[in-house]
Protein backbone atom coordinates (compact mmCIF):
# COMPACT_ATOMS: atom_id res chain seq x y z
CA UNK A 1 0.00 0.00 0.00
CA UNK A 2 1.26 3.15 -1.06
CA UNK A 3 1.67 6.71 1.55
CA UNK A 4 -0.35 8.32 -1.24
CA UNK A 5 -3.52 6.09 0.54
CA UNK A 6 -4.14 8.71 2.65
CA UNK A 7 -4.75 11.45 -0.19
CA UNK A 8 -8.03 9.05 -0.84
CA UNK A 9 -10.71 10.52 -2.83
CA UNK A 10 -13.87 9.56 -2.89
CA UNK A 11 -16.25 9.59 -6.48
CA UNK A 12 -19.08 11.99 -6.62
CA UNK A 13 -21.18 8.90 -6.29
CA UNK A 14 -19.99 5.79 -4.56
CA UNK A 15 -23.35 3.48 -5.83
CA UNK A 16 -23.77 1.91 -9.28
CA UNK A 17 -21.71 -0.83 -10.30
CA UNK A 18 -18.57 0.12 -9.02
CA UNK A 19 -20.63 0.64 -5.58
CA UNK A 20 -19.53 -1.17 -2.47
CA UNK A 21 -16.25 -0.17 -3.22
CA UNK A 22 -14.70 -2.38 -0.30
CA UNK A 23 -16.00 -5.32 -1.57
CA UNK A 24 -13.73 -5.77 -4.94
CA UNK A 25 -10.79 -2.96 -3.09
CA UNK A 26 -7.16 -5.17 -3.26
CA UNK A 27 -8.96 -8.38 -4.93
CA UNK A 28 -8.39 -10.67 -7.79
CA UNK A 29 -12.11 -12.01 -9.77
CA UNK A 30 -12.53 -15.45 -9.79
CA UNK A 31 -16.22 -15.48 -9.81
CA UNK A 32 -15.72 -14.33 -6.52
CA UNK A 33 -13.78 -11.31 -5.05
CA UNK A 34 -10.07 -12.83 -3.77
CA UNK A 35 -7.93 -10.80 -1.69
CA UNK A 36 -4.40 -10.42 -3.79
CA UNK A 37 -1.39 -11.14 -2.28
CA UNK A 38 -0.37 -7.56 -3.48
CA UNK A 39 -2.00 -4.44 -4.87
CA UNK A 40 -1.53 -0.64 -6.45
CA UNK A 41 -3.17 2.53 -6.08
CA UNK A 42 -5.62 3.73 -8.92
CA UNK A 43 -4.19 7.63 -8.79
CA UNK A 44 -6.35 9.75 -10.86
CA UNK A 45 -4.06 11.83 -13.51
CA UNK A 46 -5.68 15.26 -12.98
CA UNK A 47 -5.39 15.97 -9.33
CA UNK A 48 -2.94 12.56 -8.19
CA UNK A 49 -5.90 12.08 -5.92
CA UNK A 50 -5.81 8.17 -5.16
CA UNK A 51 -9.03 6.79 -6.12
CA UNK A 52 -8.92 2.88 -5.28
CA UNK A 53 -6.60 0.26 -4.96
CA UNK A 54 -6.63 -2.92 -6.90
CA UNK A 55 -5.05 -6.71 -6.80
CA UNK A 56 -2.04 -7.25 -8.68
CA UNK A 57 -1.91 -11.04 -9.71
CA UNK A 58 1.61 -12.85 -9.27
CA UNK A 59 2.45 -15.91 -11.59
CA UNK A 60 0.88 -18.21 -9.31
CA UNK A 61 -2.40 -16.54 -8.49
CA UNK A 62 -2.68 -16.07 -12.76
CA UNK A 63 -1.62 -19.75 -12.87
CA UNK A 64 -4.41 -20.71 -10.31
CA UNK A 65 -7.36 -18.35 -12.05
CA UNK A 66 -6.62 -19.84 -15.64
CA UNK A 67 -7.26 -23.48 -14.34
CA UNK A 68 -10.69 -21.51 -13.13
CA UNK A 69 -11.45 -20.33 -16.43
CA UNK A 70 -10.51 -23.66 -17.86
CA UNK A 71 -12.96 -25.30 -15.90
CA UNK A 72 -15.68 -23.22 -16.44
CA UNK A 73 -15.62 -23.29 -20.30
CA UNK A 74 -17.29 -26.38 -20.96
CA UNK A 75 -20.64 -25.67 -19.29
CA UNK A 76 -20.51 -22.43 -20.99
CA UNK A 77 -19.93 -23.56 -24.58
CA UNK A 78 -22.83 -26.19 -23.61
CA UNK A 79 -24.80 -23.43 -22.93
CA UNK A 80 -28.06 -22.06 -25.34
CA UNK A 81 -26.62 -18.99 -27.57
CA UNK A 82 -29.98 -17.34 -26.92
CA UNK A 83 -29.23 -17.58 -23.59
CA UNK A 84 -25.77 -16.63 -23.77
CA UNK A 85 -27.25 -13.74 -26.31
CA UNK A 86 -29.95 -12.61 -23.67
CA UNK A 87 -27.15 -11.91 -21.15
CA UNK A 88 -25.23 -9.69 -23.70
CA UNK A 89 -28.00 -7.76 -23.66
CA UNK A 90 -28.76 -7.39 -20.21
CA UNK A 91 -25.04 -6.39 -19.41
CA UNK A 92 -25.60 -3.81 -22.43
CA UNK A 93 -29.20 -2.35 -20.23
CA UNK A 94 -27.11 -2.55 -17.20
CA UNK A 95 -23.83 -0.31 -18.50
CA UNK A 96 -27.00 2.18 -19.59
CA UNK A 97 -28.46 2.25 -16.50
CA UNK A 98 -24.78 2.98 -14.48
CA UNK A 99 -23.87 5.52 -17.44
CA UNK A 100 -23.74 8.36 -14.70
CA UNK A 101 -21.48 6.58 -12.48
CA UNK A 102 -19.56 4.61 -15.48
CA UNK A 103 -18.75 8.31 -16.97
CA UNK A 104 -17.67 9.80 -13.73
CA UNK A 105 -14.91 6.84 -13.35
CA UNK A 106 -14.01 7.21 -16.91
CA UNK A 107 -13.51 10.59 -16.70
CA UNK A 108 -11.37 10.57 -12.66
CA UNK A 109 -9.50 7.35 -14.08
CA UNK A 110 -8.09 8.31 -17.49
CA UNK A 111 -8.55 11.66 -17.20
CA UNK A 112 -10.25 12.30 -20.31
CA UNK A 113 -13.17 14.71 -20.80
CA UNK A 114 -16.75 14.35 -20.86
CA UNK A 115 -17.28 13.27 -24.25
CA UNK A 116 -14.73 11.02 -24.51
CA UNK A 117 -16.35 8.81 -21.58
CA UNK A 118 -19.61 8.99 -22.83
CA UNK A 119 -18.16 7.74 -26.75
CA UNK A 120 -16.36 5.12 -24.67
CA UNK A 121 -19.38 3.99 -22.83
CA UNK A 122 -21.39 4.07 -26.40
CA UNK A 123 -19.38 1.99 -27.97
CA UNK A 124 -18.65 -0.60 -25.38
CA UNK A 125 -22.56 -0.67 -25.41
CA UNK A 126 -22.62 -1.34 -29.19
CA UNK A 127 -20.14 -4.07 -28.87
CA UNK A 128 -22.33 -5.72 -26.32
CA UNK A 129 -25.34 -5.56 -29.07
CA UNK A 130 -22.87 -6.50 -31.68
CA UNK A 131 -21.85 -9.98 -30.02
CA UNK A 132 -25.08 -10.61 -29.07
CA UNK A 133 -26.34 -10.35 -33.26
CA UNK A 134 -23.75 -12.59 -33.57
CA UNK A 135 -25.58 -15.58 -32.09
CA UNK A 136 -28.67 -15.16 -34.72
CA UNK A 137 -26.32 -15.42 -37.22
CA UNK A 138 -24.73 -18.90 -39.13
CA UNK A 139 -22.04 -21.10 -37.71
CA UNK A 140 -21.00 -22.67 -40.35
CA UNK A 141 -21.28 -24.19 -43.55
CA UNK A 142 -22.76 -27.47 -44.95
CA UNK A 143 -20.35 -29.07 -47.42
CA UNK A 144 -20.52 -31.03 -50.90
CA UNK A 145 -19.91 -34.88 -49.76
CA UNK A 146 -19.16 -37.50 -51.94
CA UNK A 147 -21.37 -40.02 -50.14
CA UNK A 148 -24.81 -39.29 -49.63
CA UNK A 149 -25.10 -41.29 -46.95
CA UNK A 150 -22.91 -38.66 -44.32
CA UNK A 151 -22.94 -35.00 -43.73
CA UNK A 152 -20.00 -32.89 -44.10
CA UNK A 153 -19.86 -29.63 -42.22
CA UNK A 154 -17.55 -27.09 -41.27
CA UNK A 155 -18.41 -25.46 -38.29
CA UNK A 156 -16.97 -22.89 -35.75
CA UNK A 157 -16.06 -23.89 -32.16
CA UNK A 158 -14.74 -22.06 -29.25
CA UNK A 159 -11.21 -21.85 -28.86
CA UNK A 160 -11.30 -22.43 -24.99
CA UNK A 161 -9.29 -19.54 -22.16
CA UNK A 162 -8.50 -16.42 -24.04
CA UNK A 163 -6.61 -14.37 -22.27
CA UNK A 164 -7.54 -10.50 -22.74
CA UNK A 165 -4.58 -7.96 -22.06
CA UNK A 166 -5.26 -4.08 -22.88
CA UNK A 167 -3.53 -0.72 -22.09
CA UNK A 168 -5.13 2.24 -20.43
CA UNK A 169 -6.45 4.86 -23.08
CA UNK A 170 -9.65 3.00 -23.25
CA UNK A 171 -9.88 0.76 -20.92
CA UNK A 172 -13.55 0.11 -21.01
CA UNK A 173 -14.27 0.08 -25.09
CA UNK A 174 -10.64 -2.16 -25.49
CA UNK A 175 -11.61 -5.13 -23.01
CA UNK A 176 -15.56 -5.24 -24.13
CA UNK A 177 -14.23 -5.35 -27.70
CA UNK A 178 -12.29 -8.47 -27.28
CA UNK A 179 -14.65 -10.20 -24.01
CA UNK A 180 -18.04 -9.25 -25.53
CA UNK A 181 -17.44 -11.75 -28.54
CA UNK A 182 -15.02 -13.57 -26.72
CA UNK A 183 -18.07 -14.52 -24.06
CA UNK A 184 -20.77 -14.53 -27.08
CA UNK A 185 -18.95 -17.94 -29.36
CA UNK A 186 -18.42 -20.20 -25.97
CA UNK A 187 -15.26 -19.12 -24.72
CA UNK A 188 -14.01 -18.33 -21.09
CA UNK A 189 -12.05 -15.03 -20.58
CA UNK A 190 -8.79 -14.29 -18.23
CA UNK A 191 -8.85 -10.11 -18.58
CA UNK A 192 -5.69 -8.49 -17.60
CA UNK A 193 -6.37 -4.73 -17.76
CA UNK A 194 -3.65 -2.43 -17.65
CA UNK A 195 -2.99 -1.70 -13.80
CA UNK A 196 -3.00 2.41 -14.06
CA UNK A 197 -6.70 1.62 -15.15
CA UNK A 198 -7.84 -1.45 -14.12
CA UNK A 199 -10.99 0.13 -12.64
CA UNK A 200 -13.11 0.78 -15.84
CA UNK A 201 -11.41 -1.61 -17.47
CA UNK A 202 -11.00 -4.42 -15.30
CA UNK A 203 -13.39 -4.23 -11.92
CA UNK A 204 -16.41 -2.66 -13.96
CA UNK A 205 -16.65 -5.67 -16.64
CA UNK A 206 -16.67 -8.69 -13.64
CA UNK A 207 -19.31 -6.35 -11.94
CA UNK A 208 -21.39 -6.23 -15.01
CA UNK A 209 -21.45 -9.41 -16.51
CA UNK A 210 -22.11 -11.02 -12.50
CA UNK A 211 -24.89 -8.68 -12.43
CA UNK A 212 -25.96 -9.72 -16.19
CA UNK A 213 -26.28 -13.59 -14.80
CA UNK A 214 -22.46 -14.87 -15.91
CA UNK A 215 -22.05 -17.62 -14.38
CA UNK A 216 -18.71 -18.18 -11.82
CA UNK A 217 -15.57 -18.33 -13.49
CA UNK A 218 -16.45 -17.74 -17.13
CA UNK A 219 -14.43 -13.89 -16.82
CA UNK A 220 -12.21 -13.48 -14.51
CA UNK A 221 -9.75 -10.52 -13.93
CA UNK A 222 -5.98 -10.60 -13.12
CA UNK A 223 -4.63 -6.67 -13.21
CA UNK A 224 -0.68 -6.77 -13.32
CA UNK A 225 1.79 -5.72 -15.44
CA UNK A 226 4.75 -7.58 -17.49
CA UNK A 227 4.57 -10.00 -14.66
CA UNK A 228 0.91 -11.20 -14.60
CA UNK A 229 0.68 -10.35 -18.79
CA UNK A 230 3.80 -13.25 -18.96
CA UNK A 231 2.47 -15.52 -17.01
CA UNK A 232 -1.00 -15.52 -18.95
CA UNK A 233 0.56 -15.26 -22.23
CA UNK A 234 2.39 -18.94 -21.09
CA UNK A 235 -0.46 -20.57 -19.44
CA UNK A 236 -1.13 -23.44 -21.30
CA UNK A 237 -4.39 -23.75 -20.54
CA UNK A 238 -4.91 -20.42 -22.41
CA UNK A 239 -5.64 -21.43 -26.05
CA UNK A 240 -5.39 -17.38 -27.77
CA UNK A 241 -4.12 -13.85 -26.86
CA UNK A 242 -5.62 -10.57 -27.94
CA UNK A 243 -3.12 -7.81 -26.91
CA UNK A 244 -3.95 -4.11 -27.86
CA UNK A 245 -0.74 -1.73 -26.66
CA UNK A 246 2.47 -0.97 -28.05
CA UNK A 247 4.48 -2.15 -30.73
CA UNK A 248 7.38 -3.27 -28.72
CA UNK A 249 5.51 -5.32 -25.91
CA UNK A 250 3.14 -6.59 -28.92
CA UNK A 251 6.09 -8.39 -30.11
CA UNK A 252 7.08 -9.67 -27.33
CA UNK A 253 3.57 -11.11 -26.70
CA UNK A 254 3.69 -12.63 -30.49
CA UNK A 255 7.41 -13.66 -30.05
CA UNK A 256 5.60 -15.84 -26.15
CA UNK A 257 2.10 -16.94 -28.15
CA UNK A 258 4.19 -18.18 -30.81
CA UNK A 259 6.84 -20.30 -29.54
CA UNK A 260 3.57 -21.69 -27.68
CA UNK A 261 1.60 -22.27 -30.91
CA UNK A 262 -0.97 -20.29 -29.83
CA UNK A 263 -3.18 -17.62 -31.47
CA UNK A 264 -2.70 -14.41 -31.34
CA UNK A 265 -4.14 -11.23 -32.36
CA UNK A 266 -2.04 -7.87 -32.06
CA UNK A 267 -3.79 -5.06 -31.98
CA UNK A 268 -0.22 -2.21 -31.43
CA UNK A 269 0.49 1.16 -32.02
CA UNK A 270 0.06 3.51 -34.82
CA UNK A 271 1.13 7.22 -36.22
CA UNK A 272 -1.71 8.08 -38.91
CA UNK A 273 -1.32 10.57 -41.52
CA UNK A 274 -4.40 12.75 -42.88
CA UNK A 275 -3.74 14.17 -46.07
CA UNK A 276 -4.87 17.66 -47.04
CA UNK A 277 -5.73 18.41 -50.47
CA UNK A 278 -5.66 21.53 -52.08
CA UNK A 279 -9.71 21.13 -53.28
CA UNK A 280 -10.52 20.51 -49.37
CA UNK A 281 -13.08 22.53 -47.49
CA UNK A 282 -10.33 24.19 -45.28
CA UNK A 283 -12.55 25.29 -42.39
CA UNK A 284 -13.83 21.05 -42.08
CA UNK A 285 -10.37 20.20 -42.44
CA UNK A 286 -8.98 22.11 -39.85
CA UNK A 287 -11.58 21.12 -37.29
CA UNK A 288 -10.92 17.69 -38.30
CA UNK A 289 -7.14 17.68 -38.12
CA UNK A 290 -7.53 19.31 -34.63
CA UNK A 291 -10.21 16.99 -33.08
CA UNK A 292 -7.47 13.75 -34.62
CA UNK A 293 -4.94 15.19 -32.84
CA UNK A 294 -5.70 16.51 -29.61
CA UNK A 295 -9.22 14.57 -28.76
CA UNK A 296 -8.36 12.68 -25.38
CA UNK A 297 -4.73 14.56 -25.85
CA UNK A 298 -4.12 12.61 -28.33
CA UNK A 299 -3.34 9.55 -26.38
CA UNK A 300 -5.46 7.61 -29.04
CA UNK A 301 -3.78 4.79 -31.40
CA UNK A 302 -5.26 6.32 -34.23
CA UNK A 303 -4.71 9.68 -33.26
CA UNK A 304 -3.55 12.45 -36.81
CA UNK A 305 -0.21 12.11 -35.85
CA UNK A 306 0.84 13.44 -39.33
CA UNK A 307 -0.58 16.16 -41.27
CA UNK A 308 0.24 16.03 -45.08
CA UNK A 309 -0.99 19.11 -46.40
CA UNK A 310 -0.75 20.57 -50.18
CA UNK A 311 2.15 23.45 -50.50
CA UNK A 312 -0.58 25.68 -52.12
CA UNK A 313 -2.58 26.05 -48.87
CA UNK A 314 -0.26 25.02 -45.87
CA UNK A 315 0.55 28.14 -44.77
CA UNK A 316 -3.36 28.64 -44.30
CA UNK A 317 -4.02 25.55 -42.91
CA UNK A 318 -1.34 25.66 -40.55
CA UNK A 319 -2.28 29.82 -39.16
CA UNK A 320 -5.88 28.04 -38.74
CA UNK A 321 -4.83 24.92 -36.89
CA UNK A 322 -2.49 27.24 -34.70
CA UNK A 323 -5.48 29.27 -33.74
CA UNK A 324 -7.73 26.72 -32.65
CA UNK A 325 -4.93 24.57 -30.91
CA UNK A 326 -4.08 28.15 -28.74
CA UNK A 327 -8.15 28.73 -28.03
CA UNK A 328 -8.42 24.89 -26.39
CA UNK A 329 -8.71 24.90 -22.67
CA UNK A 330 -6.39 23.03 -20.99
CA UNK A 331 -6.96 21.34 -16.86
CA UNK A 332 -8.98 19.31 -15.06
CA UNK A 333 -11.42 17.41 -17.66
CA UNK A 334 -14.35 17.11 -14.87
CA UNK A 335 -14.91 20.71 -15.26
CA UNK A 336 -17.07 21.07 -18.77
CA UNK A 337 -15.56 23.91 -20.64
CA UNK A 338 -12.02 22.00 -20.50
CA UNK A 339 -11.24 20.26 -24.00
CA UNK A 340 -7.52 18.86 -23.28
CA UNK A 341 -7.04 17.08 -19.74
CA UNK A 342 -3.88 15.91 -18.07
CA UNK A 343 -1.85 12.86 -20.04
CA UNK A 344 -1.88 9.54 -18.32
CA UNK A 345 1.87 9.84 -16.51
CA UNK A 346 4.71 11.73 -16.20
CA UNK A 347 7.06 9.10 -18.52
CA UNK A 348 4.27 9.65 -21.11
CA UNK A 349 4.63 13.66 -20.76
CA UNK A 350 8.76 13.45 -21.09
CA UNK A 351 7.99 10.69 -23.88
CA UNK A 352 6.33 13.74 -25.92
CA UNK A 353 8.48 16.21 -24.49
CA UNK A 354 11.54 14.72 -25.61
CA UNK A 355 9.79 14.05 -29.26
CA UNK A 356 8.81 17.69 -30.00
CA UNK A 357 11.88 19.59 -28.34
CA UNK A 358 14.45 17.39 -30.87
CA UNK A 359 12.11 17.62 -33.70
CA UNK A 360 12.46 21.83 -32.98
CA UNK A 361 16.18 21.27 -32.57
CA UNK A 362 16.05 19.85 -36.18
CA UNK A 363 14.35 22.39 -37.56
CA UNK A 364 10.75 21.94 -37.28
CA UNK A 365 8.73 25.36 -36.40
CA UNK A 366 6.88 25.40 -33.00
CA UNK A 367 3.68 27.16 -33.98
CA UNK A 368 1.83 26.93 -30.85
CA UNK A 369 2.06 24.73 -27.69
CA UNK A 370 4.90 22.69 -26.51
CA UNK A 371 4.99 23.49 -23.18
CA UNK A 372 3.72 21.66 -20.05
CA UNK A 373 2.47 22.16 -15.95
CA UNK A 374 3.27 19.28 -14.76
CA UNK A 375 0.94 16.55 -16.63
CA UNK A 376 -0.79 19.10 -18.34
CA UNK A 377 0.85 19.22 -21.99
CA UNK A 378 -0.61 22.12 -24.21
CA UNK A 379 -1.95 21.20 -27.54
CA UNK A 380 1.22 21.87 -29.72
CA UNK A 381 1.25 22.77 -33.56
CA UNK A 382 4.58 21.82 -35.45
CA UNK A 383 5.48 22.81 -38.92
CA UNK A 384 7.95 22.01 -41.45
CA UNK A 385 8.40 18.51 -40.12
CA UNK A 386 10.16 16.05 -42.50
CA UNK A 387 10.37 12.08 -41.97
CA UNK A 388 13.72 12.64 -40.62
CA UNK A 389 12.27 13.66 -37.12
CA UNK A 390 10.93 12.01 -34.37
CA UNK A 391 7.68 14.05 -34.56
CA UNK A 392 7.32 12.54 -38.20
CA UNK A 393 8.64 8.88 -37.61
CA UNK A 394 8.05 8.07 -33.82
CA UNK A 395 4.31 7.57 -32.58
CA UNK A 396 3.74 10.15 -30.24
CA UNK A 397 0.80 9.99 -28.32
CA UNK A 398 0.84 13.13 -26.70
CA UNK A 399 -1.60 16.30 -28.06
CA UNK A 400 0.68 17.46 -31.53
CA UNK A 401 0.26 17.96 -34.63
CA UNK A 402 2.73 17.72 -36.71
CA UNK A 403 2.69 19.45 -40.31
CA UNK A 404 4.49 18.04 -43.21
CA UNK A 405 4.47 19.62 -46.74
CA UNK A 406 3.62 17.78 -50.05
CA UNK A 407 4.67 19.13 -53.36
CA UNK A 408 1.41 17.25 -54.83
CA UNK A 409 -0.55 13.95 -54.84
CA UNK A 410 2.12 11.45 -55.26
CA UNK A 411 4.22 13.07 -52.51
CA UNK A 412 1.48 13.29 -50.36
CA UNK A 413 0.89 9.58 -50.42
CA UNK A 414 4.55 8.89 -50.56
CA UNK A 415 4.91 10.38 -46.96
CA UNK A 416 2.04 9.06 -45.40
CA UNK A 417 3.51 5.90 -46.53
CA UNK A 418 6.63 6.49 -45.01
CA UNK A 419 6.14 5.12 -41.58
CA UNK A 420 6.40 1.66 -40.19
CA UNK A 421 2.86 1.53 -39.09
CA UNK A 422 -0.14 1.12 -41.01
CA UNK A 423 -3.10 1.82 -39.05
CA UNK A 424 -5.33 4.54 -39.79
CA UNK A 425 -5.52 7.68 -42.49
CA UNK A 426 -6.98 9.97 -43.77
CA UNK A 427 -7.96 12.45 -46.55
CA UNK A 428 -9.03 15.45 -46.77
CA UNK A 429 -10.55 16.46 -50.52
CA UNK A 430 -13.61 18.41 -52.57
CA UNK A 431 -13.03 15.26 -54.80
CA UNK A 432 -14.46 12.26 -53.86
CA UNK A 433 -13.23 10.39 -56.94
CA UNK A 434 -9.59 11.90 -56.16
CA UNK A 435 -10.12 10.64 -52.71
CA UNK A 436 -10.70 7.09 -53.79
CA UNK A 437 -8.22 7.01 -55.97
CA UNK A 438 -5.93 8.09 -53.42
CA UNK A 439 -7.57 5.87 -50.65
CA UNK A 440 -6.36 2.97 -52.36
CA UNK A 441 -2.76 3.69 -52.61
CA UNK A 442 -2.26 4.05 -48.84
CA UNK A 443 -0.92 1.47 -46.94
CA UNK A 444 -3.35 1.99 -43.93
CA UNK A 445 -5.91 -1.23 -42.45
CA UNK A 446 -8.71 2.03 -42.17
CA UNK A 447 -8.99 4.70 -44.53
CA UNK A 448 -11.02 7.45 -43.91
CA UNK A 449 -12.32 10.14 -46.95
CA UNK A 450 -13.51 13.74 -45.30
CA UNK A 451 -12.49 12.60 -41.76
CA UNK A 452 -10.01 12.43 -39.91
CA UNK A 453 -8.70 9.24 -38.59
CA UNK A 454 -9.89 8.46 -35.44
CA UNK A 455 -13.15 6.03 -35.95
CA UNK A 456 -13.97 3.08 -34.31
CA UNK A 457 -17.63 1.01 -34.93
CA UNK A 458 -18.50 -2.56 -33.46
CA UNK A 459 -20.32 -3.48 -37.26
CA UNK A 460 -16.24 -2.70 -39.04
CA UNK A 461 -13.05 -4.40 -38.80
CA UNK A 462 -10.58 -2.48 -37.16
CA UNK A 463 -6.78 -2.88 -36.69
CA UNK A 464 -4.14 -2.16 -39.43
CA UNK A 465 -1.18 -3.42 -41.76
CA UNK A 466 2.58 -3.56 -40.82
CA UNK A 467 3.98 -2.59 -37.31
CA UNK A 468 0.58 -1.79 -36.45
CA UNK A 469 -0.74 -5.52 -36.03
CA UNK A 470 -0.76 -8.88 -36.92
CA UNK A 471 -3.16 -8.69 -39.56
CA UNK A 472 -6.05 -9.69 -36.24
CA UNK A 473 -9.38 -7.32 -36.72
CA UNK A 474 -12.02 -6.71 -34.31
CA UNK A 475 -15.40 -5.85 -35.24
CA UNK A 476 -17.84 -6.94 -38.07
CA UNK A 477 -17.86 -9.88 -39.58
CA UNK A 478 -14.27 -10.38 -38.06
CA UNK A 479 -15.33 -11.37 -35.07
CA UNK A 480 -16.12 -14.92 -35.73
CA UNK A 481 -13.14 -15.33 -37.10
CA UNK A 482 -10.97 -14.06 -34.63
CA UNK A 483 -12.69 -15.64 -31.32
CA UNK A 484 -13.48 -19.27 -33.01
CA UNK A 485 -11.45 -22.24 -34.99
CA UNK A 486 -13.17 -24.02 -37.61
CA UNK A 487 -13.73 -27.66 -37.54
CA UNK A 488 -14.37 -30.35 -39.99
CA UNK A 489 -17.34 -32.43 -39.01
CA UNK A 490 -18.97 -35.54 -40.90
CA UNK A 491 -21.89 -37.90 -39.66
CA UNK A 492 -23.74 -40.53 -41.05
CA UNK A 493 -26.45 -42.37 -39.61
CA UNK A 494 -24.47 -45.76 -40.46
CA UNK A 495 -21.24 -46.87 -39.66
CA UNK A 496 -18.74 -46.68 -42.62
CA UNK A 497 -17.77 -49.77 -44.40
CA UNK A 498 -13.98 -50.21 -45.50
CA UNK A 499 -11.87 -52.40 -47.91
CA UNK A 500 -9.86 -54.40 -44.61
P1 LIG B 1 1.85 -1.23 -23.39
O1 LIG B 1 2.25 -2.08 -24.53
O2 LIG B 1 2.90 -0.66 -22.53
O3 LIG B 1 0.86 -2.02 -22.42
C1 LIG B 1 -0.30 -2.69 -22.91
C2 LIG B 1 -0.67 -3.81 -21.96
O4 LIG B 1 0.37 -4.79 -21.97
C3 LIG B 1 -0.83 -3.39 -20.50
O5 LIG B 1 -1.87 -4.12 -19.92
C4 LIG B 1 0.50 -3.81 -19.89
O6 LIG B 1 0.41 -4.04 -18.50
C5 LIG B 1 0.76 -5.10 -20.63
N1 LIG B 1 2.15 -5.55 -20.67
C6 LIG B 1 3.27 -4.83 -20.49
N2 LIG B 1 4.36 -5.63 -20.64
C7 LIG B 1 3.90 -6.87 -20.92
C8 LIG B 1 4.53 -8.12 -21.20
N3 LIG B 1 5.86 -8.25 -21.22
N4 LIG B 1 3.74 -9.19 -21.45
C9 LIG B 1 2.40 -9.09 -21.48
N5 LIG B 1 1.75 -7.93 -21.20
C10 LIG B 1 2.49 -6.83 -20.94
O7 LIG B 1 0.94 -0.08 -24.05
P2 LIG B 1 0.29 1.17 -23.33
O8 LIG B 1 1.36 2.18 -23.08
O9 LIG B 1 -0.55 0.72 -22.21
O10 LIG B 1 -0.71 1.70 -24.47
C11 LIG B 1 -0.32 2.56 -25.46
C12 LIG B 1 -0.02 1.80 -26.75
O11 LIG B 1 -1.14 1.00 -27.11
C13 LIG B 1 0.22 2.72 -27.92
O12 LIG B 1 1.30 2.24 -28.67
C14 LIG B 1 -1.08 2.63 -28.70
O13 LIG B 1 -0.95 2.94 -30.06
C15 LIG B 1 -1.47 1.21 -28.48
N6 LIG B 1 -2.91 1.02 -28.70
C16 LIG B 1 -3.31 0.33 -29.81
C17 LIG B 1 -4.68 0.18 -30.09
C18 LIG B 1 -5.16 -0.57 -31.32
O14 LIG B 1 -6.33 -0.96 -31.38
N7 LIG B 1 -4.31 -0.79 -32.31
C19 LIG B 1 -5.63 0.72 -29.20
C20 LIG B 1 -5.17 1.43 -28.09
C21 LIG B 1 -3.82 1.55 -27.84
Amino acid sequence: MSAAADNRSTLPDGGGLLGNQTSWEGCLYDGSWRVAAATVDIVEPATGAVLARVGVASSEEVNEIVATAAAAQPSWSASRPCDRAALLRRAASLLEEDRAATVRWIMRETGGVEAKALFEIEAAIDELHHAAAMLIEPEGHLLSSPDPGRLSMAVRVPLGVIGVITPWNFPLLLAMRSVAPALACGNTVVLKPDPQTAVVGGVLLCRLFKDAGLPPGVLTLIPGGAVAGEALVTAPQVRMITFTGSTAVGRRVGELAGRALKKVALELGGNSPMLVLDDCDLDAAVCAGAFGSFFHQGQICMATSRHIVHKQIVGAYVEALTHKAAALRVGDPTHPDVAIGPLINSKQCDRVHRIVTSSIRQGATLCTGGMHDGLYYRPTVLANVVPSMPAFHEEIFGPVAPVSVAENDDHAVALANSSEYGLAAAVQTGSLDRGLRIAKQLRAGMVHINDQTVNDLAQSPMGGLGQSGNGSRFGSFTNRDEFTEWQWLTAGALPKRFPF
